[in-house]
């Protein structure tokens, strides 16, 4: 050891550079899926998800507060009618406005908890020709709200309208409980299966050029991020709730599935891992996961719910060696 060197931190990769923090890697996937079978880890994960206050049980609650007091009956659903649809887009272009400029105020106009748990040490940017408006923030909010606000109501209006016409079936409390409890722990389930895909496809480099590029704007992200896509990745995007053509269920699963996919778009871009309160983490927002996917592309499709990115593949695990592989794969990619 020479003197230079005595005692100095040891020396950050490129990689480590380019972020100001990242979780204990490897990230951890859901255990559910892991073998041999850790019954105490699966029960930790299906805690922090559940039962605690976090996303799901968030988005549970709302979705019952809109079915109950914010969402016109079946009854009114079964004619197409302007009225009760524009009042359906104003209320989710209201709940957009809350979570995401709630958000955005927080953590990135106001900095109200600096850099703290901040994956990406830089801004959102200011100016920029890629952005319209050359302004990231009004890119991603023009996107959002023109297009992926109508195109979250649109769905729902669709699902709404053929269930009071008996076109699509209706799953009621009564008639089974257990299955009707159940719909909401498998909705996410089926996102982060139909997300994974989709998402993988959107990388197609025609589609990717026509579509997805839009969302990659964003090398860096905000809340407004999350649903800033080109109306065809909406499109693509929300076309998961049309499992309910099949898959019976009541209106308050398709508010809850609709609401899911746009809101935890907005929290899932936050660019921080969590809101602190008293220097604990109180309630999990970003991963680092998707946020690699913004920075790097060709990794991470999926989300944590499930590991299809472990399976197929295409996993960035956060680490030094798990970046290596990647970068490889893309030499390779580029070589052939
Ligand atoms: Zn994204
Ligand atoms: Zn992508």
């Amino acid at each position: 050891m020479t003197a230079e060197n005595d005692g100095a931190e040891p020396a950050r990769s490129g990689f480590e550079r380019q972020w100001s923090y990242r979780p204990a890697t490897p990230i951890a996937v859901s255990p559910i899926f892991a073998w041999p079978p850790k019954p105490l880890d699966i029960g930790r994960w299906i805690r922090d998800r559940w039962f605690v206050l976090g996303e799901n049980m968030v988005l549970v609650g709302l979705a019952t507060l809109t079915w109950l007091f914010l969402q016109p009956p079946l009854e009114e659903t079964r004619e197409l009618a302007f009225s009760w649809i524009a009042a359906m887009y104003v209320r989710n272009l209201v709940l957009m406005i809350v979570v995401a400029g709630g958000l955005h105020l927080y953590f990135h106009a106001r900095k109200a908890q600096g850099e703290r748990l901040k994956f990406d040490p830089r801004d959102l940017k200011a100016s920029g020709r890629i952005f319209t408006l050359n302004n990231q923030l009004l890119d991603n909010m023009v996107w959002t709200l023109a297009s992926g606000v109508a195109f979250w109501t649109g769905f729902e209006v669709l699902m709404l309208w053929a269930m009071a016409n008996g076109y699509v079936p209706v799953l009621l409390w009564s008639e089974n409980p257990i299955w009707f409890v159940a719909l909401f722990f498998l909705t996410p389930a089926w996102i982060s299966f139909h997300f994974y895909w989709i998402h993988r496809w959107l990388h197609w480099p025609p589609l990717y050029r026509m579509a997805h590029a839009l969302h990659h704007r964003n090398t860096n992200v905000g809340p407004w991020s999350g649903l800033s896509m080109h109306p065809i990745e909406h499109l693509l995007f929300f076309s998961s709730v049309l499992l309910h053509w099949i898959v019976a269920a009541h209106p308050v699963h398709i508010l809850f599935h609709m609401q899911h996919q746009a809101l935890t778009a907005a929290t899932s871009h936050t660019g921080f891992e969590g809101l602190l309160v008293k220097d604990k983490n109180r309630f999990a927002l970003g991963t680092f996961h998707h946020q690699m996917h913004h920075r790097y592309f060709e990794c991470n499709y999926g989300n944590l719910e499930v590991p299809w990115d472990k399976w197929f593949g295409s996993f960035h695990d956060g680490t030094e060696e798990s970046h290596q592989r990647m970068q490889e794969r893309r030499r390779r990619m580029a070589g052939s």
